[in-house]
């Protein structure tokens, strides 16, 4: 017999790319408890991110809304304090807080901070330790694992650095990066190991209070520059360039994750908790291991980067070793809580559609196409059909201030039929199917840069950051303050 508030856990291995694992075709069993949780749940075949770097696709994971419309379009230290206050002030409500309303103890085992925050009663991962393990940890495992992660980067910056040109005005700009990589680091280090998330998560589970729990767990290692130890490495013969040598250690972060999520799923069942809880496990985005000229980076919206793994898992209520193909979004998940749930949400709150239908029934999965964008390190957008992808530049330029160069042009247009690959721009032999997709795409930025503006003039303006809008956003930003009744 169900529940009917199941606890919930959303598994984010950051930067995994859903091909990498066995479930989704990789040979040489590189992921067997992934792999046997989606044989006992139900896989999503073509699950895609709606950003390419962590900040902007957790916030979209988290809100059921792509980036543009929560409004939080930067990562990491480029996020400005306007940005982030206009997202508070959108309707944006985060999985969190709407779990937390509906009864939910609320924990993560994250470090992300910020407004990822909201809505948690226990953010964070600090576990309790002995006087003698906090000794050996503060003394010896955390510098051990921060000099191993920057370490790590080595090889990575060395791939690199033959195409980046500096000139000496920005020296104190590097300087500034230096110490920005140098925080950030020394908080990830910290976490980048799967089997201290678990072990905090295996904690937090034990120490449960008689509510339903909602647990968001956050794992590093498979994010560069990879982490795993020496015995999983070998396991992927690394070779002695760097290519080779970063391909086996990514490969040997997610067995050794993977490992980890086993200890984690042992935990549920002997606490009594498999079959009434619904896991979730997914990435964030994918990686570029050296395809498109992109080396173990996730920039860059092509399939290496942005297609996902999504795997659910709740024997109770979910059929098992179930696959259902079809474009899904990451904004999928909390409408698909929601309806679980049956908690009432107006049908603008979401960009996502609820996936409970196509899992429990035979609901075909309501999109044709997937939307994907990102602003870090390049501007571009991009949709993706089941016959072609479509990339454009949306500040009109695409410069890659990672590479130093437009990849490709300002715009790109991929036939997947004939070149799964993306290699192959056919832009110019095709301009009427470019043209039809760049109509579409620019319709969807209109609209969703509408959604945004509409919610932040019903709340007035408090000194954000203006947002110059295009005459089709002006269109339709009038029309659906109109239907908000606003005008
Ligand atoms: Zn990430
Ligand atoms: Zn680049």
């Amino acid at each position: 017999m169900a529940q009917a508030k199941p606890n919930i856990i959303i598994l984010v291995l950051d930067a995994l790319r859903a091909r990498n694992l066995g479930c989704y075709g990789m040979p040489g069993n590189p992921s067997p408890n992934i792999d046997a949780v989606a044989k006992r749940g139900v896989v999503f075949e073509d699950t895609y991110s709606s950003f390419n770097t962590t900040d902007q696709s957790l916030t979209s994971i988290m809100s059921g809304r792509y980036p543009r419309h929560n409004g939080m379009m930067n990562h990491g230290d480029k996020v400005s304090k306007e940005e982030w206050e206009r997202l508070n002030r959108t309707d944006t409500r985060l999985t969190a807080e709407v779990l937390k309303e509906a009864g939910y103890d609320t924990i993560a085992v994250d470090w992300m901070g910020r407004w990822h925050k909201r809505g948690y009663d226990n953010y964070g991962y600090e576990i309790d330790r002995a006087a003698v393990g906090r000794l050996k940890y503060y003394s010896f495992d955390l510098p051990k694992q921060y000099i191993e992660y920057m370490v790590g980067h080595l090889p990575i910056l060395e791939l690199y650095a033959p195409q980046r040109k500096s000139e000496k005005g920005d020296l104190v700009k590097g300087l500034k990066d230096v110490w920005s990589t140098f925080m950030f680091s020394r908080r990830l280090a910290q976490l980048q190991d799967a089997g201290f998330v678990t072990d905090v998560a295996r904690e937090r589970i034990r120490n449960r209070s008689d509510n339903p729990f909602f647990l968001f767990l956050h794992y590093w290692d498979t994010h560069t520059p990879y982490h795993c130890p020496n015995s999983y490495l070998k396991r992927y013969n690394p070779g002695k360039d760097h290519n080779s040598y970063l391909t086996a250690k990514y490969m040997g972060s997610i067995s050794y994750t993977d490992y980890h999520v086993g200890r984690l799923f042992s935990t549920l069942h002997k606490e009594g908790l498999l079959n009434d809880t619904l896991v979730v496990i997914t990435s964030d985005h994918g990686d570029s291991l050296t395809e498109h000229g992109i080396y173990f980076d996730h920039h860059g919206l092509y399939k290496e980067t942005t297609h996902c793994p999504m795997v659910l898992h709740y024997p109770n209520r979910f059929p098992q070793g179930k696959r259902i193909p079809g474009f899904v979004q990451h904004i999928d998940l909390l409408p698909t809580f929601c309806e679980l749930l049956g908690i009432e949400m107006p049908e603008s709150q979401f960009d996502g559609h609820s996936l409970l239908g196509s899992i429990t029934g035979d609901r075909p999965v309501e999109r044709d196409h997937v939307f994907i964008e990102e602003s870090y390190v390049q501007k571009k957008a991009a949709l993706r059909t089941d016959t072609y992808t479509y990339i454009k530049a949306t500040d009109g330029e695409g410069w890659c201030n990672y590479c130093q160069k437009v990849h490709v042009g300002t715009e790109e247009l991929y036939d997947l039929e004939n070149d799964p690959g993306e290699e192959n721009d056919v832009t110019s032999e095709r301009p009427e199917v470019a043209a039809e997709l760049r109509e579409r795409l620019d319709h969807t930025i209109a609209e969703l840069d509408a959604k945004r503006e509409a919610e932040l003039a019903s709340t007035g303006d408090d000194g954000g950051e203006d947002v110059e809008l295009s005459a089709e956003e002006e269109e339709i930003l009038k029309k659906r303050l109109k239907d908000l009744g606003y005008m």
